[in-house]
């Protein structure tokens, strides 16, 4: 079976998690701060936040802006429900705001209509590793009192005219398992704000790091040193690793040209698209619907994946819930039913990338 995601790790950080392991203490120390520094250079921030993981990095970084219950944030509803999940874990509000049909990410225009009195925050979320148009958010939010978090968990190091993302806002960035810079589980704040970063610190350890006080009941939100040691090795190998994604993107793309019913990804001009996932779409005018086309590629020995398969708010959990409040979205609604991730990771061969496009073609064309 050919897997839509892979992660391997090699001799390097076993070296590392070893030194670690005879270390003491075992926990945040010497290599959280190394990596920490590390991961700076690749979000082109000042400042880098080591946290428990993805969803962890979204709540600090809420609570660090002090937004909680009362406000508002807009974000997607084409999303991991973890990005819902760290705003209603906050207590905040959250209102849902449609999609752009090409790219995935929030649409600008819906979000100027929906940014109003009461929005505090505006969480775009970079998808599957393409950037959502920052400097047109940035031009939305400006000269109001709304701050700007994205959710960069499966775009580490994409751009936008050179520059990261993370680096617009406050960026929150995951290393769980699947995503592209791993760590088995972990998270990253980035921000350019040093009184923000010591708010960050505060809030993640629950003590003020200058003068040693307690602010409320710890919460587990640190990263251990052993992470910080895979995660130090692995940024090592990280961009290697995404030339390879995209070079694999760019041979499917040209693959799948013309394919009937087919729309591969698109990186909008300037933006940087890192292929955390590689997601066609499947239109109605294809010879197969989605999920038939992915249980005959299953078939065939290539694993896909769907995400998501639902928009967030559509779970009988968050329907009940008057926190979440949510436009009218049928470009999400569309695109649930319709997206189907290939395998795109770096350890593919050229004849597992051939027997994707070749069966592709077999089973649409
Ligand atoms: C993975 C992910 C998260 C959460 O990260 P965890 O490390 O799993 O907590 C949040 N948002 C998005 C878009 C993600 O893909």
């Amino acid at each position: 079976m050919i897997r839509v995601s892979e992660a391997h790790l090699d001799a390097q950080p076993e070296t590392l998690v070893v030194d670690v392991l005879r270390s003491t203490p075992m926990t945040r120390g010497p290599m959280v701060t190394r990596f920490e520094a590390a991961f700076t250079a690749m979000s082109g921030t000042a400042h880098a936040v080591a946290v428990s993981s993805g969803t962890a990095a979204l709540v600090v970084a809420l609570e660090a802006l002090r937004i909680g219950s009362g406000d508002e944030v807009l974000t997607t509803p084409f999303t991991f429900v973890g990005t819902l999940n760290a705003i209603l874990e906050r207590g905040a509000r959250v209102r849902l705001v449609d999609i752009r049909s090409d790219d995935y990410t929030i649409d600008v225009e819906a979000l100027d209509h929906a940014v109003g009195p009461t929005t505090r925050a505006v969480l775009p979320v970079h998808l599957y590793g393409h950037p959502a148009d920052m400097p047109a958010i940035v031009k939305v939010v400006g000269g109001r009192d709304v701050d700007i978090i994205e959710d960069a968990a499966q775009a580490h190091g994409a751009t936008i005219d050179g520059r990261p993302v993370g680096s617009f806002g406050v960026g929150c960035f995951s290393s769980y398992a699947t995503k592209s810079l791993t760590t088995g589980e972990s998270g990253m704040i980035t921000t350019d704000d040093p009184q923000l970063a010591e708010r960050l610190r505060t809030v993640r350890d629950r003590q003020d790091s200058m003068t040693g006080v307690h602010h409320v009941p710890p919460h587990d939100l640190r990263m251990t040193d052993l992470q910080g040691a895979i995660g130090l090795s692995e940024l090592q190998k990280w961009p290697a690793r995404t030339d390879r994604r995209r070079a694999n993107a760019a041979r499917l793309t040209e693959g799948l040209a013309g394919l009937a019913g087919v729309a591969t990804p698109v990186e909008a001009p300037g933006r940087s698209h890192v292929y955390h996932q590689y997601t066609v779409r499947i239109g109605r005018e294809a010879r197969l619907q989605r999920d038939a086309l992915a249980r005959e590629l299953a078939s065939r020995g290539i694993e896909t994946g769907v995400y998501y398969p639902r928009p967030v708010y559509d779970y009988e959990s968050y329907r009940a819930l008057r926190r979440v409040v949510c436009e009218p979205v049928p470009r999400a609604e569309r695109a649930a039913s319709e997206v189907l991730s290939l395998p795109v990771h770096a350890w593919l061969t050229e004849g597992e990338l051939d027997h994707i496009v070749t069966t592709m073609h077999d089973l649409l064309g």
